[in-house]
């Protein structure tokens, strides 16, 4: 059975190289190689031909191609349907900031939390990404738009802390200064609210900015709309964020959803602004995003504006997303694994057909 080279840190890879006999600056050439989006040990031209046959032996090297690219005509924003070694596919976003490109990725093929709003969670999970196809992702945007990436937001396709040790190694690759060298103060991770593994994030102590999908001050209308509510509810959850402060010193940031009729009333918007009281947080707003099979649609303007005041008559920082990519599906919960096309092109991201 190969292994995934790319999954492993450079520390790891000089571990590796030191039992094949070669020294470590090998497993820094082939670090920064592989960091650079080599695809195949061919590629590696410092490398003596005995040396890449014996790797090529023992490790493969992940490479996503591209199922489908779309551009958005408002806004330039870039969706790529990438399809993974083993058929399964996955969507990444691109989006243009005056601060700078934002790739917006997926951390699991399919997503097993079940938010009734989303279209990522539909089919269910099928599998979680290695670390390898975490940064392919990153990686080959860049490559493949020209747009350089300073900013990743883990906010794609599945729940990142449900697959914490992968994301974690991806952490460590990403940040590296031998290969993308993104800092971690430019990464965003989305939760839907794993409480034990918001703990354990924690304790990590990175200064990556946590977001939190809340949608719903109150138990009742959350349960409803988020399955993980009935394992840790809404003040659970919100002790947790409190923590999670205290030990990293980072804002929380709060995304909430707008959805008609469920988490959008003046209400919800005072509870909401008296549960976060006296905690350093955001309230990023997120006008639903409209997915058929869901049956749920967004406020109306005048409710979105009446609940952005009332946060902001208690203290309560909130913003409204700008959407971007609406020409394309590239929004908040529209990324899907499946290629919604014919048949032909659907059976293309899926393994074994
Ligand atoms: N699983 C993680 C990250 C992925 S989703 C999480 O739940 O946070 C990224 C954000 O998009 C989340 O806040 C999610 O709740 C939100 N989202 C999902 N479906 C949406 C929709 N149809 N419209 C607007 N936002 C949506």
């Amino acid at each position: 059975m190969k292994q995934d080279l790319k999954s492993m840190t450079l520390t790891e890879m000089q571990q590796a190289f030191k039992t094949l006999g070669e020294p470590a600056f090998r497993a820094k050439q082939v670090f920064t190689w592989l960091h650079r989006g080599a695809t195949s040990f061919d590629d590696m031209t410092n490398l003596s031909k005995a040396l890449r046959i014996r790797l090529s032996d023992q490790y493969y090297i992940t490479a996503p191609t591209i199922v489908r690219k779309q551009q958005s005509k408002k806004d330039g924003t870039i969706k790529y349907l990438w399809r993974l070694r083993d058929g399964n596919c996955v969507e990444s976003v691109v989006m243009q900031y005056h601060h700078g490109n934002t790739v917006c990725i997926s951390s699991e093929v399919g997503c097993p939390m079940g938010c009734k709003f989303c279209a990522s969670t539909l089919g269910g999970l099928v599998r979680r990404l290695a670390p390898s196809e975490l940064l392919d992702q990153v990686l080959f945007s860049q490559l493949d738009s020209g747009l350089p990436i300073s900013n990743i937001v883990l906010m794609g396709i599945g729940e990142p802390l449900d697959n914490f040790d992968a994301v974690m190694q991806f952490l460590t690759l990403v940040n590296s200064p031998d290969g993308m060298n993104i800092g971690m103060r430019h990464i965003s991770l989305s939760t839907c609210g794993l409480v034990d593994k918001i703990g354990l994030l924690a304790e990590k102590k990175l200064q990556l900015t946590l977001s939190v999908s809340l949608h719903s001050p109150d138990d009742e209308s959350r349960s409803k709309i988020m399955p993980v509510n009935r394992r840790w509810n809404v003040d659970t959850l919100l002790s947790a964020c409190r923590d999670y402060f205290e030990k990293t010193g980072r804002r929380v940031s709060f995304e909430y959803t707008m959805i008609d009729g469920v988490s959008d009333s003046p209400e919800q918007a005072e509870l909401l602004a008296k549960k976060l009281a006296g905690m350093q947080a955001h309230v990023n707003m997120i006008p639903l995003n409209t997915v058929e099979e869901t049956g749920l649609r967004t406020s109306s303007r005048e409710a979105i504006r009446k609940f952005q005041q009332i946060l902001e008559n208690h203290g309560v920082t909130a913003t409204v997303r700008r959407t971007l990519g609406s020409d394309i599906n590239a929004s908040c919960g529209q990324l899907r694994r499946k290629f919604e096309g014919t048949q032909k092109e659907e059976s293309v991201c899926r393994s074994g057909e």
